[in-house]
């Protein structure tokens, strides 16, 4: 999903246009003709956890668009005013209603196409009963075997839970950082 370019200025709300600034900037970015206001658009920050029960994984079915029936990791956009970590709790909350102790960071995910960067921990599950948010259909343990690997929202997820479950076989967890092209 590219972002959709801005229209509208947020001070004044004139029309903008796309052009390079007056200060030496060299990207074009939404300038407002009328109080010359400067909008930066920058990448956005989707946080998440990988909930593990035993050798299972918590999975999310979505109720949202977009991939409305896939499944997913608990995660969304980070908020203003809150860490990675309470960005990647408050969602594996939110979305799953799962209780749970937050454990260490596991993966970054470069998605620079659609100027996104996914933030994903580890975390323990204290128990297997879930009570999910409006956005999940339904909150459910995967085992690596019962995964639906064809039906995950998201390239980011599918290639964090591989490289989850391939720690998890060699009985050490690790940091991955890597790019979706
Ligand atoms: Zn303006």
């Amino acid at each position: 999903m590219q972002r959709p370019p801005i229209k509208h200025c947020k001070n004044c709300g004139h029309a903008v246009v796309y052009r390079l600034p007056d200060d030496g900037d060299t990207k074009e970015r939404a300038v407002c003709p009328v109080c010359n206001t400067v909008h930066y658009e920058n990448p956005l920050t989707v946080v998440g956890t990988i909930p593990a029960w035993g050798d299972k994984v918590l999975l999310c079915k979505r109720n949202i668009e977009p991939r409305f029936g896939k499944w997913t990791l608990p995660a969304g956009f980070m908020e203003l005013n809150e860490t990675v970590a309470e960005g990647a709790a408050r969602e594996t909350t939110e979305e799953a209603g799962a209780q749970f102790e937050m454990g260490e960071f596991f993966s970054l995910v470069n998605i620079a196409r659609v100027g996104q960067v996914h933030l994903f921990y580890r975390a323990q599950l204290l128990s297997d009963q879930f009570d999910p948010g409006f956005e999940t259909q339904e909150a459910r343990l995967f085992t690596e075997d019962e995964v639906p690997w064809d039906e995950i929202a998201f390239r980011t997820v599918g290639e964090t839970l591989k490289r989850y479950f391939a720690d998890r076989s060699k009985g050490q967890f690790g940091i991955h950082v890597f790019d979706i092209t």
